[in-house]
């Protein structure tokens, strides 16, 4: 089917139009170029943007989304206005249905250079459940602080990864608490975190914190994320600084990044807040900070959960506010996860360790039961969001293959 002619509720119609980058088959490293997905073809962006005389040519001819990212907010609307007429008004047909590649025939890349990489754990749900299964004995199943920060950790950028890119299963350290030493291995319990991960484009100077309100300066959009964990090796290495080679291997983002703009009718409010929050995260007068993304997670093809993200008490608006309050600056390609997405009930848990209860309730699946991952596995996230006039914006999906380590 040519590409203008996406059948009508497509989610990745012409309401949508993610960012990528691409390379045409049969070019190398060089050919790499920002692409806008419609239907199931990507547009080179930098060629319709020169063959139609645009502006936007110097943002879009590049090889990573990155100028784009960096050039704020009022050329994020004007591109994105100027793409939604080259791939609807019929006067431009011919000149940009050359352009267009079928997916299936492109190679896709990591999107955006990545800069720093920060971790939050924003669903009570989640927090809840992983306070009931490592510290069952606790009075709260929150820590005391959870309900007054959003709790986060620095990560490490340079292993997140493109979409379709394959895991080795990590080696490390474990010790349960009855072994009488630690050994070193492969993993034995390797998960999965359903997260949805936020693009900074518009940098911020060191000792000027990001207020709530400055959040869609600063943040182009957002993407599904894979936060691989091997629960073995954090369980043994997290007390007292946190997460760390249990998680720092591998993290799987989405090859397309979804403007906010795209999101518009997605905006929702965050649960009810049960506690004051402190004026830099009180967001009661702010607009809504929630995004309503219903996100889907399957194992080798069998949907295994379906985590509500609107279901996140702590927003990314307030991640940003906090990860930014100390005055640490941000930077061009800072990405922000939100988060293990789980909702109230067993079939919305964005995680194995919670989908089966830490291993004792196996998931049954057509090719077997599953506690924590084997090789072979392919786990894939995919997330679609209620659009204009009805249509869904569909995420880009998230995949990944386990290797055996
Ligand atoms: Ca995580």
């Amino acid at each position: 089917m040519p590409p203008f002619d996406v059948p009508e509720g497509d989610p990745f119609g012409p309401h949508n139009l993610p960012y990528g980058v691409f390379s045409p088959a049969g070019s190398d490293a060089a050919g790499r170029r920002v692409g806008v997905r419609l239907g199931d073809h990507v547009l080179d962006a930098g060629a319709a943007a020169r063959a139609l005389g645009s502006p936007y040519a110097a943002l879009l001819a590049q090889s990573s989304l990155n100028p784009l990212l960096a050039a704020g907010r009022t050329a994020w609307s004007d591109v994105r206005r100027a793409l939604t007429a080259w791939v609807t008004v019929p006067s431009h047909r011919d000149a940009i249905e050359p352009l267009f590649h079928p997916l299936s025939s492109v190679t896709l890349h990591l999107p955006f250079e990545v800069a720093d990489y920060v971790d939050f754990y924003a669903s009570e749900n989640h927090a809840r459940n992983v306070g009931r299964i490592f510290r069952p004995d606790a009075e709260d199943s929150l820590t005391p602080n959870w309900k007054h920060l959003p709790i986060g950790y620095h990560g490490r950028s340079g292993t997140v990864v493109v979409s379709g890119t394959d895991v080795v299963r990590p080696s490390g350290q474990r010790k349960a608490p009855s072994d009488p030493a630690p050994v070193f291995g492969p993993s034995v319990r390797l998960d999965i975190e359903a997260e949805v991960g936020f693009v900074v484009g518009v940098p911020s100077g060191r000792g000027k914190p990001v207020g709530l309100s400055a959040f869609r300066e600063h943040v182009f959009g957002l993407s599904l994320l894979n936060d691989w964990s091997a629960r073995d090796v954090q369980a043994w290495e997290y007390v007292p600084l946190g997460p760390f080679l249990g998680k720092s291997f591998a993290t799987s983002v989405s090859a397309w990044i979804t403007p906010l703009d795209a999101l518009e009718e997605a905006r929702v409010a965050p649960p009810k807040r049960t506690h004051p929050l402190l004026p830099y995260l009180d967001d009661s007068e702010e607009e809504p900070g929630g995004y309503d993304l219903r996100i889907s997670v399957a194992v080798n093809g069998h949907v295994v959960s379906e985590p509500p993200f609107s279901t996140m008490y702590w927003t990314a608006a307030q991640q940003l506010a906090h990860m930014t309050v100390n005055g640490a600056s941000l930077r061009t390609g800072d990405l922000f996860g939100s988060g293990t997405v789980s909702g109230p009930t067993e079939r919305e848990r964005g995680s194995l360790l919670e989908l089966t209860w830490n291993g004792r309730d196996p998931l049954e699946l057509p090719d077997g039961k599953r506690t924590f991952l084997e090789d072979g596995d392919v786990v894939t996230l995919s997330a679609w969001a209620p659009g204009p006039g009805g249509v869904r914006v569909g995420l880009g999906e998230v995949t990944g293959r386990i290797l055996p380590g």
